[in-house]
């Protein structure tokens, strides 16, 4: 394997650094838009007030739930926020439905909340929270792993 490849420099491990410890502007955190695509089951996306745009599937933000017990499982199985449980090494392959909420709520003005279909409703995804694991190109590279770690 060549070298060549690797085009990690010194500048964009800094830029990584400040896309995950720099305070956010309030703009970035301000939604103008949120639509949440329950009918469709597709997932929410939101404008927000700097003019970024984002987007996650509902599969994404169930994998990514901020509650306690979420964070600590993803803490114990070295899991990302948005990153899927491994899939049980079982012999029958079973139908899961894919998550989806059953209903969706404000919190205050900072957050949202979403009553999964299975049962699952102790996150409260913040503005602030989501603006940080915004899944765009430009936020997703900037965040990105030092070369040598897999990219999802
Ligand atoms: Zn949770
Ligand atoms: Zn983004």
């Amino acid at each position: 394997m060549s070298h060549e490849g690797i085009r990690f420099s010194s500048k964009e491990e800094q830029a990584r650094e400040n896309q995950q410890n720099r305070p956010l502007p309030r703009v970035a955190v301000t939604p103008e838009k949120v639509r949440v695509l329950l009918t469709e089951g597709k997932g929410m996306e939101i404008d927000w007030a700097d003019g970024h745009k984002s987007a996650w599937s509902f599969a994404w933000l169930r994998d990514a739930c901020p509650c306690a017990t979420c964070i600590e499982e993803r803490a114990q199985e070295g899991r990302k926020p948005g990153q899927p449980k491994p899939k049980p090494a079982a012999l029958l392959p079973m139908y899961a439905p894919p998550p989806k909420p059953r209903s969706v709520h404000p919190v205050g003005r900072y957050a949202i909340q979403f009553n999964w279909l299975d049962g699952h409703a102790g996150g409260i995804y913040s503005w602030e929270y989501l603006r940080r694991v915004c899944q765009c190109q430009e936020c997703t590279f900037a965040a990105a792993e030092p070369a040598g770690t897999p990219n999802y």
